[in-house]
């Protein structure tokens, strides 16, 4: 830090609540992604100002072994946002790498988070879980605290996550209260937007469709890859005739039903022959591969007509976004400083 004043440009002024989210770069973006986050950021954008953040540290507290994916991972997501319907014009979609101010909060609001606090968060041990780590590195141990400093950097008042991530939610606002109340008010306590439904089921029966898991059916997969995987997942298994009564509750080929065929009628139908024995598994998935494909068919169009219109849209949205997204993140530091007496310079 130096004693010469720099120039500082303002952000806009703030018309609308603000919403944070995001995703973290590891792989193509999935149907879980889509019931838990994508479809509210879709529905709300015009309501809020929206910042969808790629979260490229967030990689690290993992993945450090698959860096060399990264950059297709990120071209991924964007594409996923983009053609399930944000707008860049009106969404901002920054790299979190390009708004490094983000590090400097987070260090800030680590000394306000207890070890055993960190460590109670449940989406460590699933991780831990998930992955086979036996010892968390002290960056996963606090992957929430920088997701606090994403929420709170850019002031985010509504953050739509599934309700995997509720317990980050929690831990921002305490975050965000003791801030406010130790230093100055500077952050708004965030609410969580977490749909009522829940996780969405992996194709493999497991509570949550999962890029780590591998249980996932993708926004941009294939027709054919849709099918296949529709074929081979994971249905009622005290099933084994066709006459067989089944169970639709908690068979994840209904709950992919319910969320993606447009035609209830047609679920009603198939669950009252299912409960009944009067249906196979295999009709009920030929159908539900139909409703996906039918779902995803328009994305894949968009995706297509994108790239085609504009091959460096996911360079040129990341560009612009994330120089936005450090206008926010250099006043909001600015701020935090201040409240923290560490502007011994004014900046
Ligand atoms: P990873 O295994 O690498 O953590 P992920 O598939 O869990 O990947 P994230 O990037 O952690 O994806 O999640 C991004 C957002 O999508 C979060 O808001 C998360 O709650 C939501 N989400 C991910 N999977 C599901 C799911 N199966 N159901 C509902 N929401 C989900
Ligand atoms: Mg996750």
């Amino acid at each position: 830090m130096t004693a010469v004043a720099t120039k500082r440009s303002e952000p806009e002024k703030r018309t609308r609540k603000r919403i944070l989210t995001g995703d973290r770069p590891t792989g193509p973006l999935h149907l879980g992604h889509y019931v838990g986050t994508l479809a509210n950021r879709v529905r709300l954008q015009d309501q809020y100002e929206t910042f969808i953040l790629v979260a490229d540290y967030h990689m690290l507290t993992t993945r450090l072994d698959e860096l060399g994916e990264i950059e297709q991972n990120i071209r991924e997501d964007v594409l996923g946002n983009l053609a399930i319907g944000i707008d860049p014009s009106k969404t901002t979609i920054y790299l979190q790498s390009l708004v490094p101010e983000v590090t400097e909060l987070f260090l800030y609001f680590a000394m306000l988070v207890t070890v055993p606090r960190a460590e109670r968060i449940p989406t460590l041990k699933e991780k831990m879980r998930e992955q086979n780590i036996a010892q968390p590195s002290y960056g996963l141990l606090g992957y929430p605290i920088l997701q606090a400093a994403d929420i709170l950097m850019v002031k985010g008042d509504l953050v739509p996550v599934g309700k995997d991530q509720q317990s980050h939610i929690e831990l921002t606002r305490e975050i965000a209260r003791t801030f406010n109340e130790t230093f100055a008010p500077v952050f708004p306590v965030p609410e969580g937007l977490i749909p009522e439904v829940g996780v969405l089921p992996g194709t493999d029966g497991q509570a949550k469709m999962s890029r780590s898991i591998g249980n996932t059916v993708n926004l941009f997969d294939d027709p054919k890859t849709v099918e296949e995987k529709v074929m081979r997942m994971y249905t009622d298994p005290t099933r084994v005739h066709p006459t067989d009564p089944g169970h639709v509750e908690g068979n994840p080929v209904f709950t992919y039903h319910d969320f993606f065929n447009p035609n209830k009628a047609e679920v009603e139908e198939l669950k009252d022959r299912y409960r009944k024995g009067k249906v196979g598994d295999v009709e009920v998935k030929k159908r539900l591969a139909t409703a996906l494909n039918a779902f995803l068919e328009p994305v894949r169009e968009r995706r297509a007509a994108l790239l085609r219109k504009s091959p460096r849209i996911v360079e040129d949205v990341l560009r612009e976004g994330s120089e936005r997204a450090r206008v926010e993140a250099r006043q909001t530091l600015h701020e935090a400083r201040a409240a923290m007496r560490l502007d011994y310079f004014g900046e």
